[in-house]
C-alpha cells in the first residue's frame, strides 16, 4: 500500500525506531508514546485490522510481542503493561494497517480506560451466549 505509513516504515522509505522484526512482523517505538517505550507490532504484510490479518501472520507478530513485550519489562522495570488493538474509526483506530500497540504502566500513572460497566439481566448472559456461538466459525478465518 503505497499511501499507509506503516508500509512506509516497513520498506525502509521512511524512518522508524526498530526494536525487532522476525520473517513476518516489524516492531517499532510508538512516536507519539502513551509513555516512553510504548511500541507497536506490525504485521509486514499490509491488511487493514484484527480480522483481515492472515493466518500465517499469527505466529509471528504474537512471537514479535512476546519478545518485544519481556524487552520493556525488562529493560524498564515493569511492573505492567497493556496489550492492546483499536480497530475500526469508533474504536479509536487511526493508522489502518493492523497493529498491537504495547504500552508501559506505572504505579498511579493516572491513565485510565473509563468504562461504564453493566450487569446482565436475568437471561440475557446466556441469550448473549447462545448468539454468539451460533456464528462461531473458526473455517471462516
Ligand atoms: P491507532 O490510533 O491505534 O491506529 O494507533 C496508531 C499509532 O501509530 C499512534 O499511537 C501513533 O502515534 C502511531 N504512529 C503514527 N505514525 C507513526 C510513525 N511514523 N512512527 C511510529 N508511530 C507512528
Ligand atoms: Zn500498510
Amino acid at each position: 500500500m503505497t499511501d499507509c505509513i506503516f508500509c512506509k516504515i516497513i520498506s525502509g522509505s521512511i524512518p522508524a525506531e526498530i526494536l525487532y522484526e522476525n520473517d513476518k512482523a516489524l516492531a517499532v517505538l510508538d512516536i507519539n508514546p502513551i509513555h516512553y517505550g510504548h511500541a507497536l507490532i506490525l504485521p509486514k504484510q499490509h491488511c487493514t485490522d484484527f480480522l483481515s490479518l492472515p493466518e500465517e501472520s499469527y505466529q509471528s507478530v504474537l512471537q514479535a510481542a512476546k519478545v518485544v513485550t519481556q524487552a520493556l519489562v525488562d529493560s524498564l522495570k515493569l511492573e505492567g503493561f497493556n496489550l492492546f488493538s483499536n480497530n475500526g474509526t469508533i474504536a479509536g483506530q487511526s493508522v489502518f494497517h493492523f497493529h498491537l500497540h504495547i504500552t508501559p504502566r506505572y504505579r498511579d500513572d493516572d491513565i485510565r480506560f473509563v468504562l461504564n460497566l453493566q450487569k446482565y439481566s436475568d437471561g440475557d448472559l446466556k441469550r448473549y451466549g447462545t448468539m454468539i456461538r451460533k456464528f462461531i466459525n473458526p473455517s471462516a478465518l
